[in-house]
């Protein structure tokens, strides 16, 4: 069970970050989707939500979103999904339910960094920065292979370009979680395959060729994975070639 000792609502990140460095216990609190399931004491529970941090902001050049925007926010903004060939849209729309998208949400997915993580495997084909409070702006890829660990996420910005980029993931039932996700992002003669859920957290590979099917083969020739009880290794390489070629077919109709 989680038991929250103190709860406070902030009224400036710089509070919020004071009260974050004081304990190693005290955490964060979003939607409290994944906190609510750990069985732990939270010292002082730190509330963002009168911070202002609840808005996608578009300027000319990206879109900047705050760390409470839900995935519902993002999953359903038509100019965000325009901008990145539905790449949020496609990595949200299967994850648990309305309600749970509602609630959940980026900067607690992104913070996480879960292996499984269909959100991070999304962003890694976008250009992508985490802002946080105290680190700074850190692109995406370098984000996931950090342990920063007593930080605040206040913003995420997407890059607008007009780079073609695909997400696509595999469950084994609706609802469960990926047993293996995969985004791409063409950038010129060049392929950044993102796999995800291997289990381990989401890995990036630079791959070039000549046809889909070469891309796709070199890709599941490199692809690191393991098993676990939603798929064994070999099941996992086969998809990482699978998911590949529909990703390059989608591509290749945008
Ligand atoms: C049942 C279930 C199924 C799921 N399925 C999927 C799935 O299929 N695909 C997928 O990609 N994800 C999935 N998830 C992960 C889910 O998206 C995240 O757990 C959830 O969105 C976390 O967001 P939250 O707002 O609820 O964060 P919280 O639970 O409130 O916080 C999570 C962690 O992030 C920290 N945190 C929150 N906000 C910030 C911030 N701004 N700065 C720094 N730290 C912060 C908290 O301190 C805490 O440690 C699933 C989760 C659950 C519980």
């Amino acid at each position: 069970m989680l038991r929250i000792q103190q709860y406070q609502k902030v009224k400036s990140l710089a509070e919020a970050y004071e009260l974050l460095q004081k304990n190693k216990n005290n955490q964060i609190i979003a939607g409290m989707l994944w906190l609510k399931m750990e069985d732990r004491t939270i010292p002082v529970g730190i509330d963002l939500s009168d911070l202002d941090l609840d808005k996608i902001i578009e300027d000319e050049k990206s879109f900047v979103i705050g760390a409470n925007v839900t995935l519902r926010q993002l999953e359903v903004h038509q100019k965000l999904n325009l901008w990145t060939h539905d790449v949020m849209k496609d990595a949200i729309k299967d994850i648990v339910g309305v309600q749970f998208r509602n609630l959940a949400t980026i900067g607690g997915s992104v913070f996480s960094r879960f292996g499984f993580s269909d959100i991070l495997c999304a962003l890694m084909c976008l250009k992508c920065e985490i802002v946080l409070y105290h680190g700074g702006k850190m692109d995406i890829v370098d984000f996931v292979n950090s342990d920063f660990q007593r930080d605040i996420i206040t913003h995420i910005i997407i890059y607008k370009d007009h780079d073609k980029r695909c997400f696509i993931c595999h469950r084994n039932s609706a609802t469960d979680i990926s047993a293996l996700n995969l985004s791409v992002w063409q950038r010129g003669d060049e392929y950044l395959i993102t796999v995800g859920a291997r289990p381990q957290k989401a890995k990036q590979y630079s791959i070039t060729g000549n046809n889909n099917e070469e891309i796709a083969n070199k890709l599941k020739a490199q692809v690191e994975c393991s098993g676990n009880m939603r798929a064994s290794k070999e099941y996992r390489e086969a998809l990482s070639y699978g998911l590949c070629l529909k990703a390059l077919n989608k591509i290749g109709e945008q």
